[in-house]
């Protein structure tokens, strides 16, 4: 099963530290980064499931970093949550009036953390905590790690079922070959592109038996997406 990935935008780095074991320890990936700027920066790279966002950072602060992810189409609906200390200018935190979809003043406790962050996903990307995901004619059972299609079992190997985990958590996004790389097989993992192109061929073999019609879309010189319909 794909983890949902969150990134933590915070400066101070025993926070940065405790809110990564605790989410690690809840089974989400996690990356932490200290500055506005290197988090604009990994964010045009690879979007993540769900943002931490401190409101006070060097070089680009968190409330100028939201009001820029929300103008682009990637990050428009990505879910925020808001980090702020008292008395940093909250009423406007407050108001959401940064694009946030939530917001926690420090200090909070850990538990109270956790729980707004599930609450959040919940919300705004039931798909990546759900264990059943539908698109189209294709059932995939995340726990019993089961694939149908129109009611037939296919049989994939651990590596295309987790591609076709990550496409339909993501149904009608087109995906580089390097963003595939990274979050399929992960980012500190070098292979070369064209291995990609290996396991979508024997995925679409697998999935699209029986004369099927074809449910993933190549977008040529961008990358691959599954169909929405
Ligand atoms: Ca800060």
């Amino acid at each position: 099963m794909i983890a949902p990935k969150i990134m933590v935008v915070e400066d101070e780095e025993p926070l940065g530290v405790l809110l990564r074991y605790n989410l690690e320890s809840e089974g989400y990936q996690v990356e932490v980064v200290m500055r506005g700027d290197e988090a604009e920066l990994r964010l045009q790279e690879n979007v993540p499931d769900l943002l931490v966002l401190d409101w006070m950072l060097p070089a680009l602060s968190g409330i100028e970093l939201c009001r820029r992810l929300r103008m682009r189409p990637e990050t428009e609906r990505l879910p925020i949550i808001m980090l702020t200390a008292r008395g940093e200018e909250s009423d406007r935190v407050r108001g959401l009036s940064t694009g946030a979809d939530d917001y926690l003043v420090k200090p909070f406790s850990t538990p109270e953390f956790m729980a707004r962050v599930k609450a959040l996903l919940r919300r705004a990307k039931p798909e990546v905590l759900s264990s059943v995901l539908k698109v189209g004619d294709i059932v995939l059972d995340r726990e019993a790690h089961r694939v149908y299609r129109k009611k037939n079992e296919i049989k994939l190997g651990p590596t295309e079922f987790r591609l076709l985990e990550f496409m339909m958590r993501h149904p009608g996004r087109v995906f580089s070959r390097s963003q595939l790389l990274d979050n399929v097989w992960g980012e500190t993992i070098y292979i070369d592109e064209r291995t990609v192109d290996v396991h979508v061929g024997r995925l679409r073999k697998a999935v699209n038996s029986g004369r099927m019609p074809d449910v993933i879309r190549t977008i040529r010189g961008s990358g691959y997406a599954i169909r929405e319909d």
